[in-house]
């Protein structure tokens, strides 16, 4: 079967806004699963000689008890289940906040292949060094992108398909 990758990370960090970068004419099937919430969209996506899953998410907020927020959480554990590997977006522009902690905390669990993506990083100047900062997660190397103007995405995607 092909291999599955989850876009997880709190809600607005821009993982529905790579997921439709991603969504070029490469793109085979843009499909809503029936039975399954909007927030929880797949697509496959063709780069370079790989081929993928993608699973969009309506993202994460550990802590929250309002029922959508929660009703996301549980979606994006089973796209966590699904997946081969995950693509944990935060935004640089936030920072490194008590909430992606505790999200890297629930992917280390998973045991599977984690891909740190550190979205919003729009200009080389000042975004570039607080990419540094997310280090503090302790799941490596985070790779910086801006979804908006589709950059980074070539690094991104060659260390994701990297796990398969
Ligand atoms: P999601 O909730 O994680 O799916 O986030 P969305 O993709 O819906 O994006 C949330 C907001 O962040 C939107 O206003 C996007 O336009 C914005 N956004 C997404 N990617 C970028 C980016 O690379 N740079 C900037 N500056 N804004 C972005
Ligand atoms: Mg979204």
């Amino acid at each position: 079967r092909k291999n599955i990758v989850a876009v997880v990370g709190r809600p607005n960090v821009g993982k529905s806004t790579l997921f439709n970068a991603l969504a070029g004419s490469r793109i085979a099937i843009v499909q809503d699963t029936p039975g399954v919430t909007r927030d929880r969209i797949y697509q496959d996506v063709e780069w370079l000689n790989h081929s993928f899953t993608l699973i969009d998410t309506g993202g994460i907020e550990p802590d929250s008890k309002d029922i959508i927020l929660s009703q996301m959480r549980e979606q994006a554990q089973i796209a966590i289940d699904t997946a081969d590997v995950i693509l944990f977006m935060v935004d640089v522009k936030q920072g490194l906040t008590d909430s992606d902690s505790k999200v890297a905390d629930m992917l280390r669990r998973s045991g599977k292949p984690v891909v740190l993506c550190v979205n919003k990083v729009d200009s080389y100047s000042r975004d570039s060094l607080d990419v540094y900062e997310f280090y503090n997660l302790g799941i490596g190397e985070p790779f910086p992108i801006s979804a908006v103007n589709k950059l980074g995405i070539g690094d991104l995607l060659e260390e994701v398909v990297s796990h398969f």
